[in-house]
């Protein structure tokens, strides 16, 4: 067991704890959720004479993708329901970001546990015979 090694690995855990408070952040946010993605989308409108066909001056939409079990609705928002849909989205965003950070965090920590029983093994007080098997 190197002592340094060892040390380096528990600073490298006590930087992930820190690190998951961050990570977490957004389960304690109150704000309520929708599980949606809020884009902009630019298209032509078919009328020839328009300056999206003329000057390629495209018309902006804000959609909504909304996902349901059974697939998904989109459809475009007025100006109120940007207002109100938007910042559901976001938090739901954040949300899922939180998720998959987490999902991630989690391996990264099972990996610093394994490297630390890796350098804390012993296999003091063992028989001569039973040292010589490899560990699981
Ligand atoms: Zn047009």
């Amino acid at each position: 067991m190197t002592r340094d090694q060892l040390s380096q690995l528990r600073r490298e855990v006590d930087a992930k704890l820190a690190e998951l408070h961050r990570i977490l952040k957004p389960a304690f946010e109150p704000d309520p959720v929708l599980p949606g993605v809020v884009t902009v989308s630019r298209h032509r409108c078919g009328n020839a004479s328009c300056a999206c066909a003329r000057e390629g001056k495209l018309h902006e939409a804000v959609r909504i993708l909304i996902k349901f079990k059974d697939g998904y609705a989109t459809r475009s928002l007025s100006d109120e329901e940007i207002r109100s849909f938007k910042p559901r989205a976001d938090a739901y965003r954040r949300l899922r970001k939180a998720r998959s950070n987490f999902g991630k965090w989690s391996k990264e920590v099972v990996e610093l546990i394994d490297r630390i029983e890796r350098e804390r093994r012993s296999l003091e007080g063992l028989s001569e015979e039973d040292c010589k098997r490899p560990l699981r």
